[in-house]
């Protein structure tokens, strides 16, 4: 594998808690997974030959360093700009590492992934959560395999997830669905939508939470058109109709699917908003704070 330069991992957040995570770390550049809708490809973000992935040089000693000069802890989260869980992570194991640093520092730990990869590294999670939150957020818009595969055709169906997902809350770690994008007028349905909450609650998921739309831009709409095309005949000119060059595109359905979404969660007893997501994977830390401080 290719690597790259880089001066520093560890980007501090800005905003809203996304999961709690407090900062952002992406030991690889680029992903080879092949969504058709990747957001990360858009020419904003300057990765240039982004579906070939390259590794960060020296990355492990750089987060060491990094994390040794943070005067206090928090989250660190892996999965913003591409999937930590890449094929080459199976021999590379930089997201392992990243993860045995994380445990050994005492810093929580937060992986977005479409890969069931993850899984291997559930007893690891674990560890950290003995200490601080981590959470795995496990990627799956389409409730049937044949649809993923059209939509993510570089990576493992939607019921391999499914299965990831339930090995890590057998290992005890907080793990959930994001649904996010849902594709309009492919993925927008009642059955696609509550088919994934009825399946994330078979795995014991720890949330799910949803975007009904996806975002678009620049070179990225072109893109994802072009594989629409190939693979949705018709489909694009309905985005082009609609949506025209807006960026946001919520699905024509947006509230009515939120709000199902919203009572299939409530009834199966899931966090489906950020704020009680973010409770429910801190909430065991708080319990300990408070017993310490009661008990002095
Ligand atoms: S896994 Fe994520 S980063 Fe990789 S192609 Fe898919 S959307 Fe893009």
């Amino acid at each position: 594998m290719q690597e790259v330069e880089a001066k520093t991992l560890m980007i501090p957040c800005a905003g809203e808690p996304w999961f709690g995570i407090r900062w952002t770390v992406n030991l690889y550049r680029g992903c080879c997974h092949g969504c058709i809708y990747c957001d990360s490809r858009s020419s904003c973000y300057q990765v240039h030959a982004f579906d070939t992935v390259r590794c960060k040089r020296d990355a492990l000693r750089l987060m060491e360093a990094e994390l040794r000069a943070k005067r206090s802890r928090g989250i660190v989260g892996m999965g913003a700009m591409s999937d930590p869980y890449n094929p080459f992570e199976r021999q590379a194991r930089l997201t392992r590492g990243a993860l045995e640093l994380l445990a050994r520092h005492g810093f929580g730990a937060a992986v977005i992934t479409k890969s069931d990869l993850v899984a291997r590294d559930a007893g690891l999670l674990a560890e950290i959560a003995r200490l601080q939150p981590a959470l795995a957020g496990i990627t799956i818009t389409a409730a049937q395999d044949r649809l993923s595969r059209l939509v993510e055709p570089g990576v493992c169906p939607s019921s391999a997830r499914f299965a990831a997902l339930e090995k890590l809350r057998a290992a005890g770690v907080f793990a959930g669905v994001l649904l996010m994008p849902v594709l309009p007028f492919l993925e927008d349905d009642l059955e696609n939508i509550l088919g994934i909450v009825r399946c994330a609650k078979d795995c014991g998921a720890s949330f799910v939470y949803a975007m009904m739309g996806v975002t678009l831009r620049g070179n990225q709409r072109a893109w994802f058109y072009d594989r629409l095309d190939e693979r949705f005949p018709g489909v694009s000119r309905r985005y082009e109709r609609t949506f025209g060059e807006a960026t946001l595109c919520l699905s024509p359905r947006s509230r009515e699917l939120s709000a199902a979404l919203g009572a299939a969660c409530l009834e199966a007893g899931i966090p489906f908003q950020m704020p009680g997501i973010v409770k429910a994977l801190r909430a065991p830390y708080q319990l300990e704070q408070t017993t310490l401080f009661d008990g002095e």
